[in-house]
This record gives structure tokens, C-alpha cells and sequence, in this order.
């Protein structure tokens, strides 16, 4: 049998206080319907961490499961899993392939899993493992954002906030594929040349700070760049100011997809942006989206896929947490609290 690591929490709090990592057996023979997988690789997303501090929506339900004597759900959405085994009535997957969950909520902060065939989507193997773990949310919402709310054409213009955010870097090389321009606001910093030089490196169009997105004058210089084409899709996942002075740049009838919260501000609109500006004020959730929209989920990680493949969506910057799959307990729970610790430092995977 197989002694599956698993980090898990009973009650909702911060991760460094709440996340445990327990083990528990699993056969090595799978039966039936059911698949064995090691994990490869699983990022900490922002909404990992807001579900388990329990203010996410959606979470998966608090169960008795893993030996432990009191309701548990194990922590993760997103990863990369290999298959060891498959039981005698798989029929779409065999011993060495690479899958990731097909829904969310899996939990996927484990050294071992036993899944039904049913909840796993084959990915071939043409792109890079830290791809593939995490091609699920970030440039899969991505391209929903940049795909579903307006139609861009080629030459078009978007703004986004969170430049330098996961999906904003998968936004700008996703725009620079579909032939459009971006602007990207981030965070000033001591080395901002550096992540300037960057995402244009990328494809990013222009990069401002926040403070640049602030200024009344600087206005002008966007203008400028854009030739007076009205901007026509701005992405927000910062909200308060940031998020205002970024609205002020949409053009006539422009739309403002807000996905993410990370100043955990709320959004506000200046009354005249709706007034004389006609603009649309709407929200982006992959999760519901994929449930709107049958087969989205799978077409878009195709279309990413492709993208990937073919070099347009290069591995962007992750921090690896090397952990291995027979490590004892306290040695994958310090992996996981690492990642976590510094999650805020850029997008971090637990590799096994
Ligand atoms: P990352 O962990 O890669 O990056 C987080 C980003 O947020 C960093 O660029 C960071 O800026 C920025 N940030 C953090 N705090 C602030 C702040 N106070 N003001 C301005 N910027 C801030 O994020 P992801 O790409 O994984 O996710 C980005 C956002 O998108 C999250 O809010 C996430 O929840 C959301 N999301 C939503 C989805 C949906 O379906 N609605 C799907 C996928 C993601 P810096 O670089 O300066 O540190």
C-alpha cells in the first residue's frame, strides 16, 4: 500500500494555524472505475488561502474521511497529478499519464490521491509540468476574460490591474496572441525596470504603477499611446482606488470585468463613467462560468494549451517547493507552510 500525505484543516482560519498534514493508506491496486495518482505539482492560489479561511463561496464540504474523528476537507483546487495504477474498468487512462481534476474543490495538497476516472482530465504531454498544474484557473480565466465580454479585435486596446498577477501575465501574452494592446498597471517597486522590462518581455504593450494609473496628467501619455482609440475592456482584480482611476480610462461603452480582490477594497465606479460614458460594470468567476457554459472549461484549457504549445504562453516566473512523495508528514507540511508563508512573494508550487 501506498502512505498518502495529505494537508487538511477541521475548522476555517489562517493556513499556518488551521492546515494539518495527516497520512493515511491507499491500496496500490486500485479497483473498478478508480485511478491512483502521485502528485506532480499544485500552486497556492489566492482562493485557496480564502477557503480556508472560510470566506470563499465556494469550498468543498468539512468531512469525516482520512481516519480523523472529526469533519475535514483538504485544502488545494489545481494540480498536476501522475497516473501509478488504474483499476480494471478505466478505460481512458493508463500508468504514467499526467491528469489534472476536472472540477473544483479536489483538493489537491496531497502526496497521493484515489479518484474515480470520472473526476480526471487527461493533458497530453506537450507542455511543462508547472504549466500543466496550473492551466486550470489563471490563463484559462485569462482568456475567458479576454474572449467572453468583448469583442477585441486585433489593434484593440485593454487595461488591466494586477499586471504582474499569474493571470495578468497570462492576459498579456494571451492579448499579444489575439493581436491586441494591453496596458498593464503594477505595484511600484525598487526593481520596477526589472519586471517593466519584464512583461514587455512578454508582450505587454505598456506597463504603468499605480501612481502613473493616479495622475490626472498622465492621462494624456495614454492617450497618446492609444491614438484616441477608445479603450475598450478593462480587467480588475485590485479594487479601490486603483480600480476607479483604471475605469477612468475606458472609452465609450467600454466594459469593466472585476475577478479578484486583492486590496480587498471595494470597487468604485465614478457616477460618470456610467452616465457619460456608458460603460458596464460586470464580475468574471471561472468556477461559474464553467458550469454557465457546458464544455467551456475543456475547450478553453485546449485553446491555452495550444497557446502554450506553440510558444506564446512561455512558463511564467513560479517558485518551486520541492517536497518528495514519501516524505514524512512534518516534511510536506513544511513545504506546504513555506509555499504559503511566501505566497505573496509570487506564485508558488509544491513540487513532488
Ligand atoms: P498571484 O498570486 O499570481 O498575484 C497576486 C497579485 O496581486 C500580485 O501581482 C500582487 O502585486 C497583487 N496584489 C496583491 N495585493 C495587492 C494590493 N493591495 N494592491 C494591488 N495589487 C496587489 O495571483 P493570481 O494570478 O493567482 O490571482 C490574481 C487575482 O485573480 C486574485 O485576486 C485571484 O483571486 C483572482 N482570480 C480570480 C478568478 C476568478 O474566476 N474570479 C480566477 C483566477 C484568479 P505585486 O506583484 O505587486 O506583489
Amino acid at each position: 500500500s501506498i502512505r498518502a500525505k495529505v494537508m487538511l484543516y477541521s475548522q476555517y482560519g489562517q493556513p499556518d494555524q488551521v492546515l494539518r498534514c495527516v497520512s493515511h493508506e491507499l491500496p496500490s491496486s486500485p479497483k473498478g472505475k478508480e485511478v491512483l495518482l502521485q502528485t506532480i505539482a499544485c500552486p497556492i492560489n489566492p482562493s485557496d488561502i480564502n477557503q480556508i479561511q472560510g470566506v470563499y463561496p465556494s469550498r468543498p464540504e468539512l468531512k469525516v474521511q482520512y481516519g480523523q474523528s472529526e469533519p475535514v476537507a483538504v485544502g488545494g483546487n489545481e494540480g498536476l497529478f501522475k497516473v501509478l495504477a488504474v483499476g480494471d474498468q478505466v478505460s481512458g487512462l493508463k500508468e504514467g499519464d499526467w491528469v489534472i481534476p476536472s472540477n473544483v474543490n479536489f483538493g489537491t495538497w496531497r502526496s497521493h490521491v484515489l479518484s474515480e476516472e470520472s473526476a480526471l482530465m487527461k493533458m497530453e504531454k506537450t507542455i511543462s509540468a508547472n504549466q500543466a498544474a496550473t492551466i486550470a484557473v489563471n490563463p484559462s480565466s485569462a482568456y475567458q476574460m479576454l474572449t467572453l465580454f468583448e469583442e477585441l479585435k486585433p489593434g484593440d486596446w485593454f487595461i488591466q490591474n494586477g499586471g504582474n498577477s499569474q493571470v495578468g501575465r497570462s492576459a498579456i501574452q494571451i492579448g499579444k496572441k489575439l493581436g491586441l494592446n494591453s496596458i498593464s498597471i503594477v505595484r511600484n517597486r525598487d526593481n520596477l525596470k526589472e519586471l517593466v522590462d519584464e512583461l514587455t518581455g512578454l508582450g505587454a504593450t505598456k506597463v504603468i504603477t499605480e501612481e502613473e494609473n493616479a495622475s490626472k496628467e498622465f492621462g494624456k501619455t495614454i492617450a497618446e499611446w492609444t491614438n484616441g482609440k477608445p479603450i475598450k475592456l478593462a480587467l480588475n482584480c485590485v479594487g479601490g482606488d486603483n480600480c476607479t482611476n483604471m475605469v477612468r480610462k475606458l472609452g465609450q461603452d467600454g466594459t469593466l470585468v472585476t475577478y479578484g480582490g486583492m486590496s480587498m477594497k471595494p470597487v468604485t465606479i465614478p457616477t460618470t463613467m456610467f452616465i457619460f460614458k456608458n460603460i458596464t460594470a460586470k464580475g468574471f468567476w471561472v468556477s461559474a462560468n464553467i458550469k454557465r457554459i457546458p464544455g467551456s472549461r475543456e475547450n478553453t484549457i485546449k485553446a491555452v494549451q495550444k497557446m502554450m504549445e506553440d510558444g506564446d504562453l512561455v512558463d511564467v516566473k513560479m517558485y518551486e517547493n520541492p517536497v518528495s512523495a514519501d516524505a514524512s508528514e512534518d516534511q510536506v507540511y513544511q513545504a506546504f507552510q513555506k509555499a504559503l508563508a511566501n505566497s505573496n512573494k509570487g506564485k508558488q508550487l509544491v513540487v513532488f
